[in-house]
């Protein structure tokens, strides 16, 4: 029998006797009775005060479990069987109340043999919970169907419910929601004290409610994030790949579009001469700007994210303006019949951020481009300009000089020939700065063919031989016979050879000695020229090839350059499909190495 039964029993033979004492009786049955009677109290107070102790110790031990687990719905699921098992009810629901739109939901719902509800039999006393919730004190009646304060509820009626507790979930003064039981078969189930029982432990389930609730919160919320920081990372990447304003754009409406679930979503930018929006990409279905003064207006009288609802069958809009250093550049936008979430208007955001600053770097690299385009066309003309005054410099000196036209003194000979060494010096530099604008404007022209490297190695060297005699200088040359022939441009491979071979010879001083070795190696042909000569810093070191770059030294100096022969040869070699390097020791030497394939480079990047 059930506590709250004997309780009951143990009542009414108390009552039984208590009655039975009030008749005329012999004196000795009389004191039996009172015997009796006392014998019952006693047994009375003992037994309600062991089922006391028995429903705190239930209580103790259902709390003890309570908070180990961090999962929500374990937690409301134990919670409830708890709650059965503590107040003999036939069923119990937990309602939660949501934070912020403070709807209710119903969130476990069981039965006494622990087994979870089904949807037909979710009806519960919607009066008692809702007064529960807003007066924060729980609520018991023995039978609500005589109770003047609900027997008049609808759900009372309708499901007949009949004995009803509920208790507020309270965490940190908030009522969070409500535990709910009842019997709707039979009245008097729960006493008044049951009550005490149900808040005090509500109590404690709302606190291992909450932990659990802000956990998944937590785990969710981190979750998402990581989500959303992964594919903000892979966006990242596909954006910075693209150095075209156009495409960066496009990458950005397709992701917002993606991940925002629009139906579709566009991204335009201002543009720079005139004061509107130029539109950069329509995506899926017929999308079109919204009128672009007023648009343009809108978004600069106020820069944040505008939400244009739905109206006349017009579906939402979301427009995110693109903001570069506090200037509107642009704007990204979303298209929706109904809207979006925090969440997406939250990744919107980032996007928007993140496009704004990429489409300035592919702005500013354009520029760059258009910069470097024009400087290459200057030098272009320049150097044409240049050239034919030049050649005829040279030929009426070269004329004068070998005494063609008349005969010339011993001066005007060594002023002639320093007119003829500036000639060439200028000649020189024009064919450099020639190369170098070529090559950056995809001009050069390269007759590539198969030859054998050591006849123009000969070739220069026999070019410089004069050269470098006058320096007494000792050459080494070390070509195997068999070494594969290479697959390059002979005339640019010689200009190559000329540039470091000559660069050794100046930087050289008297008596030194340069080496040329050559070796195959991994499908390519690997050239080193090494020196004995003044070798190079290791501060100037990290500036070679640069463009007009001269070390400041003293003996560098001496020698007549633009600096502009390394950079020249590390574009050639480069283009040819090899590489350059040096290695070098302050005045010990250098030694600068190129590589030339032995075969036809084919479009994939392959040697075939
Ligand atoms: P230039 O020789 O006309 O100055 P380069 O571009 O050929 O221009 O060389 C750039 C600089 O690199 C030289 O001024 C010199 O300081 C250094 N350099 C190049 N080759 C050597 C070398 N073999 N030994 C020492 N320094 C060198």
């Amino acid at each position: 029998m059930k506590p709250e039964l004997q309780t009951e029993s143990l009542k009414e033979l108390q009552n039984a006797l208590t009655h039975l004492e009030k008749q005329t009786l012999p004196i000795q049955t009389r004191a039996a009775l009172h015997n009796a009677k006392n014998r019952l109290d006693q047994f009375s107070r003992s037994f309600q005060q062991e089922s006391e102790q028995g429903r705190l110790a239930a209580l103790y031990h259902v709390s003890q479990s309570l908070g180990i687990s961090l999962n929500i719905d374990e937690v409301l699921t134990q919670v409830m069987d708890a709650v059965i098992q503590l107040t003999g009810a036939e069923r119990g629901f937990i309602t939660l109340v949501h934070p912020e739109s403070g709807e209710l939901n119903l969130r476990a719902a069981r039965n006494i043999q622990q087994e979870t509800l089904k949807q037909n039999n979710l009806q519960a006393s919607h009066t008692v919970i809702k007064s529960v919730i807003e007066s924060g004190r729980g609520i018991i009646t023995t039978d609500a169907q005589d109770d003047p304060r609900f027997a008049r509820q609808e759900s009372v009626i309708f499901y007949a419910l009949r004995s009803i507790m509920c208790a507020p979930l309270r965490a940190q003064n908030r009522v969070i929601g409500v535990i709910y039981v009842d019997n709707r078969a039979q009245s008097g189930i729960f006493r008044p004290d049951d009550l005490d029982l149900l808040d005090t432990f509500a109590g404690q389930a709302a606190i291992a409610i909450e932990n659990a609730q802000l956990y998944t919160q937590t785990d969710q919320a981190l979750a998402a994030r990581v989500a959303e920081l992964e594919t903000l990372s892979h966006i990242d990447q596909q954006l910075n790949t693209r150095l075209d304003v156009e495409r960066v754009l496009e990458i950005a409406r397709y992701w917002a579009v993606q991940e925002s679930g629009a139906e579709s979503g566009w991204a335009a930018l201002i543009a720079e001469d005139s004061d509107n929006l130029s539109l950069i990409s329509i995506p899926q279905g017929d999308v079109s700007i919204p009128e672009h003064p007023e648009l343009l207006a809108a978004i600069r009288e106020n820069p944040t994210p505008m939400q244009i609802p739905p109206k006349d069958g017009q579906p939402a809009q979301y427009i995110v303006p693109l903001i570069h250093t506090k200037h509107i550049i642009g704007a990204l936008a979303v298209i929706h019949p109904h809207g979006f979430s925090t969440t997406s208007q939250e990744f919107l955001k980032r996007l928007a951020d993140r496009t704004a600053a990429v489409v300035e770097n592919a702005r500013l690299y354009q520029a760059v481009e258009y910069a470097n385009e024009a400087k290459s066309q200057f030098i272009s003309i320049v150097t044409h300009e240049l050239r034919i005054p030049l050649t005829s410099i040279k030929g009426y000196n070269d004329l004068l000089r070998q005494k063609i036209v008349g005969e010339v003194n011993e001066q005007q000979l060594s002023f002639l020939n320093v007119i003829g060494n500036n000639v060439e010096r200028m000649s020189a530099l024009i064919s450099d700065l020639s190369d170098i604008s070529r090559i950056e404007r995809g001009k050069i022209h390269l007759d590539y063919n198969y030859f054998v490297l050591r006849e123009r190695v000969a070739e220069t060297l026999t070019s410089l031989s004069h050269k470098i005699a006058e320096k007494r200088h000792t050459l080494h040359t070390e070509i195997p016979d068999d070494l594969p022939q290479v697959y390059a441009d002979p005339i640019r491979v010689v200009q190559i050879l000329t540039n470091l071979l000559s660069n050794a010879w100046k930087y050289t001083p008297e008596g030194g000695t340069i080496r040329t070795k050559a070796y195959a190696q991994d499908g390519m042909v690997h050239i080193e020229i090494s020196d004995t000569g003044l070798g190079i810093s290791e501060e100037d070191q990290s500036q070679l090839f640069t463009q007009f770059f001269r070390s400041e030294a003293p003996q560098v100096r001496e020698q007549t350059g633009w600096g502009l022969g390394l950079s020249v040869t590390q574009r050639m070699v480069e283009i040819m499909h090899g590489e350059i390097g040096f290695q070098s020791q302050l005045e010990k030497g250098s030694t600068f190495w190129f590589t030339l394939p032995t075969q036809e480079y084919n479009a994939e990047h392959r040697y075939i």
